[in-house]
């Protein structure tokens, strides 16, 4: 039998308020998928509801039934699958020493690092007159984000082109992007190639094939994961992030565990996977 050493590496929990499922089922389709386990990473509680708090992320009291219930799908699944505490959490200018204290205080494998810019709060700082501007600003915040050592990896990273998607143009943009690549690279923080952009506004991962091919230029290790809301989504076109990355020029995938990142070879990473009936 094949061994075991893919990770679900994003994926969330109902205290997000927008997934569906408990953990148990999440570990439920990792097994069947062939993983070896599966990451939790809900949204951070964020202090204002200008960051969507009512909808779409765990309120602070709520941080201890978070731990519970992955403890709980941990002791089920014992043996068979392992999982993980992790966050998905939001850079905001400012905001910084909220994910300073949540990474401090509590026992996480992995953090994303996000920037949001669909939410109330991004929209009104930075996208209130120019679209364009807009794409600068998050391009610049993801190195921000990167250079503040707070976070592991670098999630969706170029959400914004849902967002603005008519005014999207990378040709424009791809100069700026190389820039804070620059800039990411220099900090040691992965970036993550999210599946879920395929069920988005521009129907592909996120970030895209020639960024991709611009942070194999760099070095940059990379994270698969697909952002699961669902359990069904669990390693939701895995083998096809990897087609991409080898075309990109990469032979090894990254996860992180007690904070610290592994590298895997693509082609095992690959052979271990089984499709959704086990076979
Ligand atoms: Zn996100
Ligand atoms: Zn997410």
């Amino acid at each position: 039998m094949t061994q075991r050493i893919v990770y679900e590496t994003h994926m969330h929990t109902p205290l997000c308020r927008h997934a569906e499922g408990e953990p148990e089922r999440y570990a439920e389709v990792a097994e069947q998928r062939g993983l070896r386990g599966i990451i939790v990473t809900c949204h951070n509680p964020m202090p204002d509801a200008g960051f969507g708090g009512p909808n779409i992320r765990m309120n602070e009291d709520e941080v201890d039934t978070y731990l519970a219930i992955i403890e709980r799908a941990r002791d089920a699944f014992d043996g068979r699958v392992e999982v993980h505490a992790g966050l998905e959490c939001d850079y905001f200018p400012g905001f910084e020493h909220v994910v300073e204290q949540q990474t401090r205080d509590l026992p996480l494998n992995f953090v994303l690092g996000s920037v949001h810019p669909q939410l109330m709060n991004w929209r009104r700082k930075f996208a209130l007159f120019s679209p364009i501007d807009a794409q600068f600003t998050y391009f610049n915040q993801l190195a921000d984000a990167a250079e503040t050592g707070l976070f592991d990896s670098i999630a969706h990273p170029d959400l914004i082109k849902n967002v603005t998607a008519n005014y999207y143009n990378l040709d424009n943009l791809i100069d700026h992007i190389r820039a804070t690549l620059d800039r990411i690279a220099k900090t040691g923080a992965a970036m993550e190639l999210n599946t879920s952009g395929l069920n988005k506004v521009v129907p592909e991962m996120n970030p895209s094939p020639r960024i991709l091919a611009e942070m194999k230029r760099r070095d940059i290790p990379v994270t698969v994961g697909a952002d699961a809301h669902v359990p069904d989504r669990v390693a939701d076109h895995y083998e096809e992030a990897y087609d991409l990355l080898e075309a990109a020029g990469y032979t090894h995938v990254s996860y992180f565990l007690e904070r610290r990142r592994h590298d895997i070879a693509i082609a095992d990473a690959r052979a271990s996977l089984t499709n959704a009936a086990g076979v």
